[in-house]
Parts: structure tokens; sequence; C-alpha cells
């Protein structure tokens, strides 16, 4: 089994349902060990839209990297993702942040996700979940630039799995 951080998003529709539902995706492939706070967000990049929730889930599953993202982008489909534009709104994005200590560069495949350093709304959910999570090459996490800290984030109060399932936002 190989423990794995997903970051999951959503800024379109019933945001908490699309990360709940996201939840319910990720038990069917792996056991969730861990789910984060929930945390929104301004989004960066791409087009006017709507603020982000974001919140970082740990699972530990014996898929390879590949059959992971696969899995992530299955979960995605099902909850209505469609790909227009580059960073547009979306209802659900799953991004696989860490697989292990493993690096992975393949077409389609990149892991360690190579922004994860330089957003807040990755980087602290995580570190509340896996605190002690290393790079391939053994660094513990650590924000690329101090700057990362300033990017503006606020922990919502709302639990995402089975004790939230009135909540809808
Ligand atoms: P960003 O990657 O900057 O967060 P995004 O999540 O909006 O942007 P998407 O359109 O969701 O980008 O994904 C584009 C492609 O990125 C996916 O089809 C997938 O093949 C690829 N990809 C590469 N590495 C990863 C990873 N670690 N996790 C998820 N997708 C990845
Ligand atoms: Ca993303
Ligand atoms: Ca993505």
């Amino acid at each position: 089994m190989s423990r794995c951080a997903i970051a999951a998003g959503s800024n379109l529709g019933g945001r908490s349902g699309h990360l709940n539902a996201a939840i319910d995706g990720l038990n069917a492939i792996g056991d969730v060990v861990a789910i984060s706070s929930v945390y929104e967000t301004a989004p960066i990049g791409g087009p006017e839209q709507g603020p982000y929730l974001n919140a970082v889930v740990l699972i530990d599953t014996a898929r390879t990297p590949i059959g992971l993202l696969r899995e992530l982008l299955l979960i995605e489909r099902a909850r209505g993702r469609v790909r227009h534009e580059r960073w547009g709104p979306r209802t659900l994005d799953l991004d696989l942040i860490l697989f292990d200590r493993l690096a992975v560069d393949e077409p389609g495949l990149t892991v360690p996700h190579p922004r994860m350093l330089e957003r807040r709304f990755v980087l602290e959910p995580l570190l509340e979940v896996w605190p002690d999570a290393r790079m391939p090459d053994g660094a513990a996490i650590a924000a690329s630039t101090e700057s990362v800290w300033t990017q503006e984030i606020r922990r919502i109060d709302m639990v995402l799995g089975d004790r939230s399932r009135s909540v809808d936002q």
C-alpha cells in the first residue's frame, strides 16, 4: 500500500457536495486515512470565477500512480467536470500531490504535483493531515517562497465526510 495525498478543489455548483462525493469515490479505491479542514480560497490565474473550497485527503491505496490518476479523472467526470480553458471554474478538481516518496515524470503525470509548493491552499491542509510528509529527495515539505504564506485562504467551519451530510454550500 502507498500513502497518497490528493488535493481536492471545487468552485462550481454545490461545492461541499462535490468534495464529499470525492471522498466517497476515494473510499472506493483505497482507505481514506485523513481529511483536512476545508479552506476557502480566491482563484489564482484563469478567468474571473468564484472562490474555491479546498481540502487535502490522505489515502492508502494499492493502485499505481497512473492507475490512481485515472481513477481521479473518472471521479471528476462523474461530478460533471468539463475542461474548457486552463484554470477555469470546475465542479471538482483532484490533483495527485504526493505518492509516498515517489517521483513520477511521465506524459500526463508528474508527482509530486509541480505547483504544490507555490500554493498555500495545498500546503496548509497537507501539513495539517501529514505534517511529516517529505519530498522524494527527503526534504521536508516547505513553501517555495515566503510569499506563499501571504496568499489569502480562510479555514471554514465545515467538516467533510460522514458527519457533514446535511451541509451544502
Ligand atoms: P494545475 O495542475 O495547475 O492545478 P489544473 O488542475 O486545472 O491545473 P487540469 O486541467 O485538471 O489542470 O489537468 C490537466 C492534466 O494534468 C491532467 O489531464 C493530468 O493528465 C495532468 N497531470 C499531471 N500531473 C498531475 C498530477 N500530479 N495530478 C493531477 N493531474 C496531473
Ligand atoms: Ca489543480
Ligand atoms: Ca487537476
